[in-house]
């Protein structure tokens, strides 16, 4: 019997690191996924099996915030995605809730890693590792370096324990053996595996809710978490990817555009989708009584857009339509029972 390779994929509970192991599995891969706590892992087993076999499929426990299993965990291991870092719903009282489970946890596991002979790491960052504190007049590329000296508006924790973790995982590689990528996704959405979904779907949750009166001008550069999930196996396959990072990326998209998408879907349904693109007067004014209004003010009117040339040249990657990947969402939700 042929021994197949196995991925280490940590946080194997998220948003994101599911639909990782599903294509890990279906190209057959055996896979161990790390979990916080072990009890969730039945039922991802459960939520993966109706779509992918999981005979090979595992988990095992262990946390960013202490030493506890890691070594265990690498054991046998050929490749490990890295992906587990927490992403917040709002603003931490402390950033370091945020920076020490990104930063050091990722040191933690990538000297797991090295001890335990794994030679080929895939690395989840962000566009937070890319474009906050930077003022250019052009689309961002991997060159780009979040400048932390530079930050205002939202996601400040975030943004740095992202930053600080790429960066971290760079200079840990250097001088050794350690073949490192990245992969530096914009917003994610697209269908759940489960019931875990994550910050970044909340837009299309708030717009098919219908509670607000209308949208601020305000825009997301989204990608489909399936077409972040093949960006993530394909730099773990492509020896071109060694030593590189990603942006991950699909489209721009302001907020009134992606709610005139889903009205256009549910139009021959009861959900009632509102389009209306705020005037900034009025959210300036919402912000005056409103912290999380206030937080959106520096984004307001802006556009960050991004070169995706790399990751299409390089790793042969072309992500779905983004009117697929908005629909889709929104229809997990509703399914899922998550509005
Ligand atoms: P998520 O659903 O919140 O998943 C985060 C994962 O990290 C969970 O499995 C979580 O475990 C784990 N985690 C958090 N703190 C941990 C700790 N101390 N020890 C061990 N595990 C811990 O978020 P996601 O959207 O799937 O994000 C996955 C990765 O993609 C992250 O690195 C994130 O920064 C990156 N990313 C996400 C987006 C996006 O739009 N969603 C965009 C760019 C990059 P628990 O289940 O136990 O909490």
């Amino acid at each position: 019997m042929q021994i197949k390779p196995t991925v280490i994929v940590t946080g194997a509970s998220g948003y994101i690191a599911p639909h990782v192991i599903k294509q890990l599995l279906d190209e057959g891969y055996a896979v161990r996924g790390t979990l916080r706590t072990l009890s969730g892992g039945e039922l991802l087993k459960a939520n993966l099996s109706k779509n992918t076999d999981v005979s090979d499929l595992s988990f095992a426990q262990a946390d960013l915030l202490n030493n506890d299993n890691w070594a265990a965990v690498m054991q046998g291991g050929d490749f490990l995605i890295h992906m587990a870092s927490p992403v917040p719903m709002k603003e931490p009282a402390d950033e370091n809730i945020l920076i020490k489970p990104a930063r050091d946890g990722t040191i933690r596991v990538l000297k797991a890693a090295k001890h335990a002979g794994i030679k080929r790491i895939v690395l989840t960052s962000s566009i937070a590792a890319i474009c906050s504190g930077l003022n250019v007049h052009r689309k961002y590329d991997e060159e780009d370096w979040s400048n932390l000296d530079k930050l205002n508006g939202s996601m400040l924790a975030y943004t740095k324990s992202k930053t600080l973790a790429e960066k971290a995982a760079w200079e840990f590689v250097k001088g050794t053996d350690i073949a490192l990528s990245t992969i530096n996704p914009s917003f994610v959405i697209g269908p759940l595996i489960g019931t875990r979904h994550s910050s970044s779907t909340e837009i299309i949750r708030r717009i098919i809710q219908g509670k607000d009166p209308g949208w601020p001008r305000l825009g997301f550069s989204m990608v489909d978490v399936r077409d972040v999930a093949n960006a993530h196996v394909k730099a773990m396959q492509f020896s071109e990817a060694i030593g590189n990072r990603f942006i991950c990326s699909n489209q721009y998209l302001w907020m009134s555009e992606i709610a005139l998408i889903l009205k256009e879907y549910f139009e021959p349904t009861d959900r009632k989708i509102k389009t209306w693109e705020l005037p900034d007067f009025m959210v300036k004014f919402a912000a005056l009584f409103d912290p999380t209004v206030k937080m959106l003010l520096p984004g307001l009117g802006k556009k960050s857009e991004f070169d995706t040339s790399k990751i299409r040249s390089q790793l042969s990657w072309s992500p779905r339509s983004i009117e697929e990947s908005i629909v889709d969402t929104a229809e997990s939700l509703i399914k899922n029972k998550r509005l």
